[in-house]
């Protein structure tokens, strides 16, 4: 078989740094740290991390006084960050700082007195983070067809700002559809919606050109790995997302010669790995690299930590 992978794939800046931060608070802090909610959507890294001291936890009433607290690169509510300081937490936000900007626009249009609108899963807890963190109600909309039954009136002061890891062309979609109906409604420009969300998105999609079949590795709880899947889909190519090699089906490949392989950003490259040593399992392999963006971007880690190196 023949194995086309995506270029880029996999972990992204925001992830990379989130994993860290776990990793470096285990080295300088000893075990336990104790991280809120899955540090990244992935049921191998969250794993991997509890084997080396990490403890999850849902509820930061979970945590003992005075322990280290990552907050995952979804970010939280400025709730949940009042009740860390209250309580004496030692904390390490692991938040993306592509999230943060997200938090930051909401917060200065609420400020400015504008009505904000966010476009996004209303149960995705980067989106609940984000709710949090505006100090004034904020709409949650996600499709077209629920644009259309907001109840503001055309002249209202309104902005909208948009979850990270959307599907880009949807996102834009229900943005033209707010800009149609709100003419003057404002917002940041949607190419600010997260790099490496683009990258992965604008790849899957050039790879669906070349191959049969595509294999999506990543979490049915990642949302940019559901949409790379998603994104396969609607050019035409079956696609399947699955969490490692142990998912692959031989049946997938009856009449295909030519697989994609790609990975969403909370996906490492060693779930990668584990899938082509399935595939080798049902036939030999030639791989090649679909030449695509190369990624320079790289976040520093968290306040806490750098100052105790
Ligand atoms: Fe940050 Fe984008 Fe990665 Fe999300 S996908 S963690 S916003 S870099």
């Amino acid at each position: 078989m023949k194995i086309i992978l995506a270029q880029p794939r996999g972990f992204c800046a925001g992830v990379v740094r989130a994993v860290n931060t776990v990793e470096r608070a285990l080295q300088q802090f000893g075990t336990p740290v104790y991280v809120l909610h899955e540090i990244v959507h992935n049921q191998h890294v969250v794993d991997d991390l509890r084997t080396k001291g990490a403890r999850f936890v849902e509820n930061l009433k979970e945590v003992p006084p005075n322990a280290v607290t990552i907050f995952s690169a979804h970010g939280v509510s400025k709730e949940v960050e009042n009740e860390a300081r209250d309580r004496g937490l030692q904390v390490l936000d692991a938040t993306c700082p592509l999230v943060t900007k997200v938090h930051n626009h909401g917060r200065q249009y609420a400020v400015r007195g504008y009505q904000v609108i966010l476009v996004g899963e209303p149960d995705h807890p980067e989106v609940i983070g984000t709710l949090g963190q505006i100090p004034a109600r904020v709409v949650v909309v996600q499709t077209k067809a629920q644009v259309a039954t907001l109840g503001f009136t055309r002249n209202m002061p309104l902005a909208y700002i948009t979850q990270t890891t959307l599907c880009v062309d949807d996102t834009r979609a229900v943005v033209e559809a707010l800009k149609r109906r709100y003419p003057r409604i404002i917002g940041p420009d949607t190419r600010d919606i997260c790099y490496a969300v683009q990258n992965r998105q604008t790849a899957v999609r050039e790879l669906s050109q070349h191959v049969d079949v595509v294999l999506v590795i990543g979490s049915p709880q990642s949302a940019n790995s559901v949409t790379l899947r998603d994104i396969a889909a609607q050019a035409g190519k079956p696609s399947y997302l699955i969490a490692d090699g142990s998912a692959v089906r031989s049946e997938w490949f009856d009449d295909k010669s030519t697989i994609g392989i790609t990975a969403g950003a909370s996906t490492p490259e060693v779930m990668v790995d584990d899938v082509l040593n399935a595939l080798k399992r049902i036939a030999p392999l030639e791989i090649e690299n679909l030449p695509g963006r190369e990624e320079h971007v790289h976040f520093r880690l968290p306040d806490g930590l750098i100052a105790r190196q």
